[in-house]
This record gives structure tokens, sequence and C-alpha cells, in this order.
């Protein structure tokens, strides 16, 4: 889980980022609303832990622009002001939690807790691309009548193919997310789960294909068969 910590107070922002290894998460901090913004549309967070009041942009304002531009990172905000129309106008901003400080640990750490899980039960059960299916419960990868269970990693991985469709996803966010941030992986790890894959792709005869593209990573397409000239 990589966490990204919006904080100008630099021993608070310190102090979330203790809290924040406690849980085993990776975090980032930045102390401005435009660095945070940046960080942010890298989009290869779990979490934003987001203050209100901050130099340049102001926390309403990130979480607006974060959500302007699709990212749909759980936020979290914090802020000291204790106002019910601060609160409303966080949510309204896109924040799906909000927290006034002083803040106790233990309730913050179990709200972290509650978002990060909650990001991966927005996810459907069953996720699909073309003639392709995988079952998030069973870990079936399914093609018409064909099917096979993945291992934990490769499922994983092809979870996060699925999920990102549509865009390249770096080897390096693979690693982060699959491996975890204090791992030893290496690319070539990730290069054997990616042939694991392909094999399984290919045994289900699925038109889905793993593409790579080098030295950015890999995304999912469907490999169109030969149109027939046509007369
Ligand atoms: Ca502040």
């Amino acid at each position: 889980m990589r966490v990204l910590i919006i904080e100008d107070e630099v021993r608070l922002a310190e102090t979330l980022r203790q809290l924040m290894k406690e849980l085993l998460y990776q975090a980032d901090v930045v102390h401005n609303g435009q660095d945070g913004l940046d960080y942010g549309l890298a989009g290869q967070y779990d979490l934003i832990l987001l203050d209100v009041m901050l130099p340049g942009l102001d926390g309403f304002q990130v979480a607006r622009q974060l959500r302007a531009a699709r990212i749909s990172t759980p936020i979290l905000m914090l802020t000291a002001r204790d106002e019910v129309a601060d609160k409303i106008n966080g949510l309204d901003c896109g924040a799906d939690d909000y927290m006034t400080k002083p803040f106790d640990t233990g309730e913050l750490l179990a709200r972290v807790r509650a978002l990060t899980r909650r990001q991966g039960e927005i996810l459907s059960d069953v996720l699909t691309m073309g003639d392709l299916s995988l079952d998030c419960n069973s870990h079936a990868l399914s093609c018409g009548e064909r099917s096979l269970r993945l291992g934990f990693k490769e499922y994983e991985v092809m979870r996060l193919l699925l999920v990102n469709q549509g865009s390249v996803i770096a080897k390096e966010t693979l690693i982060t997310k699959v491996w975890g941030m204090e791992s030893e992986a290496e690319d070539n790890n990730v290069e054997v789960y990616i042939s694991f894959l392909r094999k399984k792709l290919s045994y289900l005869n699925s038109k889905v294909v793993i593409s790579t593209i080098r030295k950015a990573g890999y995304f999912l397409e469907n490999s169109q068969p030969q149109e027939e000239p046509s007369c």
C-alpha cells in the first residue's frame, strides 16, 4: 500500500509517516498543495491524507482537482477546523472521510484501514475484458468454456492489468503493488509472472493479450483477428 501525505506541518507529517509505517504502508510526504496535486495525479496511491489549510492550493482545491482528473484514490481530509460547513465542503470536493485535529491515533488508523479496504470493495467481483473474465473471489481466469485458477501473485498482476485496462502499467508499479515496497523483487520477477500469464491466456484461447511497451510497461489489448478482405 502506498499513501500520499499532504501536510504542511512538518512534525505532524512525520508523525503520520511513522503511523503509516506501523501499518506497513509506504508513504510519500509533501508540504504544499501544488506538490500534493502533482503527486496525487501520478495516480499510484492507495490513499491520500490531505490537510485542508495548506500553502498554495488548499485541501479542498486539491481534492476537487484530483477528482476532476478522475483520480479515484480514497482521500481522508485532516483539518484543524471543526465546522460542519467545512466537513460538507470537503465531502463535496470528493473526500471520502474527514477528521478533525488533534485526532486520536487509534481512530486515524482505523479510518485508514477502512478506506483502504473500501477501495478493494468498490471493485466488482468479476473483472472482464473482451472474452476474458477474472473472478476476484475464486481467482479463476476464464474464457468461454475454459477456466483456470491463478496463483496469488499471478492473480494480483492480472487484476491490476484488468483494473487499469486502457492504460499502460509500469513494471515498478506492479512490483510496488504486488511485491510491496520493501521487497527485493526485481524486474525479472515481473517478467516471469507476465510470461506465466501469457501462457495461461494462450491456453484459454483468449483474444486478450498482454502487450509490452519497452521501458514503459504492460497493457492488455484485444488481438483482433485479421479482417477478411472484402471483394
Ligand atoms: Ca495545515
